[in-house]
């Protein structure tokens, strides 16, 4: 227990230098407490600046409600935490930091530049005016077996043992290990009794036994204007085909439908529809007209305008005979089956699923059973789609725990008066 006189007494360690560590940050050293970041990698936000090489889609313009539908199971614990730091807090906030956002076509939000650089380069800056020390290559290691005041860390020189008033953990899930997130820290809290939901792969592609001729010729080819459904879910949108099976954008979005599904049974199945803006029989209509001695797929090509990579698909799952049954043909265009074998691995996931329980912290992203250990950002239990809410939530909880820890501290000042 902290011996508090003032909130300017008091120093936080925030370990994990992610979008949720930094925000924790934001809020500690705004409010005069004394911030040290501790991080393994050499520098601070890798995950974050690569989510800048794909445009950096920081948050989603849509209504709060369906905004918040995207979080699903989770969607009740980060609510508060999203209506304190929605969409449109978002972006004034980077615009303090001199980074104007955009609305794109489809809601998404950016940053104008497109990049995760100019806005974290201008965010350390400003939190190492407002005294946060930054401390890298330093890999948390839990705490010290006889106090567990102790927080333990492998550094360069050696184990450093350092004591903090309260402790935020913020270390990221398990995909994309090499930029720091390792998950190693699942081991550390499942010792202590913390209940942890397994990290699993989430906006992830998945393996599919294509046939050795489909895939040397379609490994890479879009997929474009199709839809894809699984369960009642349908989407509209692309994906790719890759050497190893499927990924892309409507793939990522019913990647923990498709994961959860192959869990329970072993495999799932995809529906695609080629030609989503048609009825099946508009394209019955279409394909059946004679062709004379024109093959079915020049037809098929004039006809409906399926060619290449869908006409390769076709080609995969019919048998000549029923490629050349309009019927069968165009049932199979509005409905062809995809047996998704296992997702690929958790490593080379946008982001994961799992982790901390949420009832094993309080409203204040305290850890119950380890009074002053706060948790914020993708190492609590819940995902979310691409499209914003991944940072979104990340931020809005490095908020949500730094107000936590303030919460935390202030109660003890006020006990000790
Ligand atoms: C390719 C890619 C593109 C993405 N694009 C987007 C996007 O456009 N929009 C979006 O919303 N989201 C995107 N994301 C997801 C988003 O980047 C993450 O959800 C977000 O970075 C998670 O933030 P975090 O602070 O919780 O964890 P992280 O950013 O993973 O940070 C955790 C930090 O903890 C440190 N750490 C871990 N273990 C230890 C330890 N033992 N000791 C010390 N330090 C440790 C790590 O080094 C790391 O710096 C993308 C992710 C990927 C991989």
């Amino acid at each position: 227990m902290p011996k508090v006189s003032s909130i300017s007494d008091k120093s936080v360690a925030i370990i994990g230098g992610g979008p949720s560590g930094l925000m924790a940050a934001e809020v500690l050293s705004q409010a005069g407490i004394k911030v040290n970041v501790y991080d393994a990698m050499p520098s601070v936000g890798r995950k974050f600046l690569l989510a800048g090489k794909g445009g950096l889609n920081i948050t989603h313009s849509e209504p709060f409600q369906d905004f918040l539908s995207r979080y699903g199971a989770g969607k009740s614990r980060l609510q508060p935490m999203l209506e304190r730091f929605s969409a449109n807090q978002l972006r004034d906030w980077a615009y303090d930091l001199g980074i104007r956002t955009f609305v794109g076509s489809s809601g998404r939000i950016f940053p104008e530049e497109m990049k995760a650089a100019p806005l974290l380069r201008a965010w350390l800056h400003r939190l190492r005016q407002q005294d946060v020390k930054f401390h890298v290559r330093h890999k948390w290691l839990g705490w010290h077996q006889a106090d567990n005041k102790k927080l333990r860390f492998q550094t360069p020189e050696g184990i450093r043992e350092i004591e903090a008033d309260a402790v935020i953990l913020a270390l990221g899930g398990g995909s994309w290990p090499q930029l720091g997130s390792t998950g190693e820290w699942v081991e550390i809290l499942v010792e202590k009794g913390i209940r942890i939901s397994p990290l699993l792969a989430s906006n992830c592609g998945f393996n599919v036994n294509w046939s050795d001729y489909f895939r040397l010729r379609f490994a890479g080819h879009p997929l474009k204007s199709i839809a894809a459904s699984v369960d009642d879910q349908q989407l509209k949108g692309d994906c790719t085909i890759t050497d190893y099976g499927i990924e892309g954008g409507i793939i990522y979005t019913l990647s923990s439908t498709l994961r959860d599904e192959i869990i329970q049974t072993g495999f799932a199945t995809l529906l695609l529809d080629l030609k989503p803006d048609y009825s099946l029989d508009t394209l019955i209509d279409k394909v059946s007209k004679p062709h004379g001695k024109q093959s079915m797929s020049n037809h098929l090509r004039k006809t409906i305008g399926i060619d290449g990579v869908k006409a390769g698909l076709l080609r995969e799952k019919l048998t000549s005979e029923d490629f050349n049954n309009p019927i069968k043909l165009c049932s199979t265009v509005k409905a062809l089956p995809i047996q998704l074998l296992s997702a690929r691995p958790l490593a080379e996931a946008i982001s994961s699923a799992g982790g901390v329980a949420f009832e094993a912290i309080d409203e204040n992203l305290m850890i119950v059973n380890l009074p002053g250990v706060f948790c914020a950002g993708e190492m609590l239990d819940w995902e979310a789609p691409t499209g914003g809410y991944l940072l979104t939530a990340c931020f809005a909880s490095g908020r949500a725990s730094g107000e936590g820890v303030l919460n935390w501290l202030q109660s003890f000042i006020q006990k000790n008066h």
